[in-house]
C-alpha cells in the first residue's frame, strides 16, 4: 500500500489561520494521511524578528493541538548548518515506508519562486508540490510550471482554497501596535504571545 504524506515547511512567525486552512484543505483534497509541520531553522536570509526557533516551534505545536492528522517535527530546527528542503525530504524518506509519496505544501508565492530554490530539480523529483492560492503571483506560477516542463506539469499541483490575504508580516505589525488578531490565529497562540511578550515594539 502506498502512503501520502504532506510536509508543510515555514517560518511560522507566527502561525496563523492562513497556514491552518491550506494544510487542512490539502489534507482533504489530496487524500493525505497526515501533514507534518516543519518550522524552519533561524536563517540569516530571513529576519526572524528576535523570535527564536523554539518559540516558533511552540506556537505551531499549540496551533495544531487537537487535530489528529496534523503533527510537527523539529527536523530542521535541530539540524546543524544550512538547511535545504531537499535534505529534509531525504531524511524523512529514510524514516518512512518505501512506498511513500511526499507532498510539500506552500503558497503560490513560494512555489512561483521555485526556479530560485537550491536543488529545485532534485526537489521536484523527490516530492510533489501543492501550491495553495494566495492573491499574489499567479501568473508567475504558470511560468514556473512551464520552466520545469513535463516535471513541472506532473509535480506541481494546485489547491483551491478561499484566499486569505493575511501573512505573518501583517500579524506581526498588528501585534506590535496592539491591534486585535483574534480569529486570525488560534486563541492558544494569542495567549502564548501575550504571556511571553512577543512581537512587542
Ligand atoms: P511572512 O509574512 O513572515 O513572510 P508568511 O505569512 O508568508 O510569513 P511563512 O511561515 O513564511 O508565512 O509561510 C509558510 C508557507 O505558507 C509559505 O509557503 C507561504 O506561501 C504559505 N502561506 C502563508 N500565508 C498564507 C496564506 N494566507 N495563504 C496561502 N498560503 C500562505
Amino acid at each position: 500500500m502506498s502512503h501520502k504524506i504532506g510536509i508543510f515547511g515555514g517560518s511560522f512567525n507566527p502561525i496563523h489561520i492562513g497556514h491552518l486552512v491550506i494544510a487542512e484543505a490539502a489534507w482533504q483534497e489530496f487524500g493525505l494521511e497526515k501533514i507534518i509541520f516543519i518550522p524552519t531553522a533561524d536563517t540569516p536570509q530571513k529576519d526572524m524578528h528576535n523570535i527564536d526557533k523554539y518559540l516558533r516551534y511552540e506556537m505551531v505545536r499549540l496551533a495544531i493541538a487537537g487535530n489528529d492528522h496534523f503533527s510537527i517535527s523539529p527536523i530542521e530546527i535541530e539540524r546543524e548548518g544550512i538547511s535545504y528542503t531537499v535534505d529534509t525530504i531525504r531524511e524523512l524518506r529514510e524514516r518512512c515506508d518505501v512506498n511513500t509519496d511526499f507532498y510539500f505544501i506552500a503558497g503560490t508565492d513560494a512555489v512561483a519562486d521555485l526556479p530560485e530554490w537550491k536543488y529545485n530539480k532534485e526537489l521536484l523529483h523527490a516530492c510533489y508540490f501543492i501550491s495553495a492560492s494566495r492573491p499574489e503571483k499567479k501568473e508567475k506560477l504558470a511560468k514556473t510550471i512551464a520552466f520545469f516542463g513535463e516535471l513541472g506539469k506532473e509535480k506541481i499541483l494546485t489547491l483551491k482554497t478561499p484566499e486569505l490575504a493575511i501573512s505573518s508580516t501583517i500579524l506581526r505589525d498588528w501585534l506590535a501596535r496592539g491591534v486585535s488578531t483574534r480569529y486570525l490565529m488560534p486563541d492558544s497562540v494569542i495567549q502564548f504571545i501575550k504571556e511571553h511578550h512577543l512581537y512587542r515594539r
